[in-house]
């Protein structure tokens, strides 16, 4: 009887709106408002996504023009992923605009197609606009603050946790175990 949330793997189903109503009704307009929960982050995809299951809040207008279908409103959702230098969480609220003309298929040339966002079966397919627009508003290179120091290139240990670790070259196979003998003779004399 009930679905399961987590079986919304695809955007395309769970934002897939009517516009029966508003077709061949220029001027004719409807206000649409759908929370849906975001499918299983796509791996090796964006550093910045929505965590699976969570709320992806999306409200647009629908009007019906000429050509088809035009849609504009906004998306929100809240995104995460990593700090690009450190590895740390990094959180991101995101809101992005939507805006997209969806045309009537007959009134598009077919060279033209490729290029054009088409009405399908009388309906807008918001998903892919909305996958868009987050990827577009998400940060590429996200930091956990501006100025984080990153990991140490040689050893991997998180600069912020001592500003002044660094190693006195002597032999690159022991800089590992260096770091980690400073490291210990520190904790002693704490
Ligand atoms: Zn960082
Ligand atoms: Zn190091």
């Amino acid at each position: 009887m009930s679905s399961d949330p987590a079986s919304t793997s695809s955007l395309d189903t769970a934002l897939l709106f009517d516009a029966v109503d508003l077709i061949s009704r220029t001027g004719a307009h409807r206000h649409v408002d759908r929370t849906v929960p975001a499918p299983a982050r796509e791996a090796g995809g964006i550093a910045m996504q929505v965590p699976e299951g969570q709320d992806i809040a999306v409200e647009a207008e629908l009007e019906s023009v000429v050509e088809g279908i035009y849609v504009h409103g906004t998306v929100t959702a809240h995104l995460d992923g990593e700090c690009s230098r450190c590895l740390d969480p990094v959180e991101q609220d995101v809101t992005a605009r939507l805006n997209e003309l969806f045309m009537f298929p007959e009134k598009v040339k077919a060279d033209e197609r490729e290029d054009s966002t088409l009405l399908e079966d009388e309906a807008v397919n918001l998903g892919p606009l909305v996958r868009d627009a987050l990827a577009m508003e998400a940060d590429e290179r996200p930091l956990c603050r501006e100025d984080c120091p990153g990991l140490c290139g040689q050893c991997g240990f998180r600069m912020e946790d001592d500003p002044d670790h660094h190693h006195d070259v002597i032999d690159d196979r022991f800089a590992a175990l260096q770091g980690l003998f400073e490291d210990e003779s520190k904790n002693e004399e704490a």
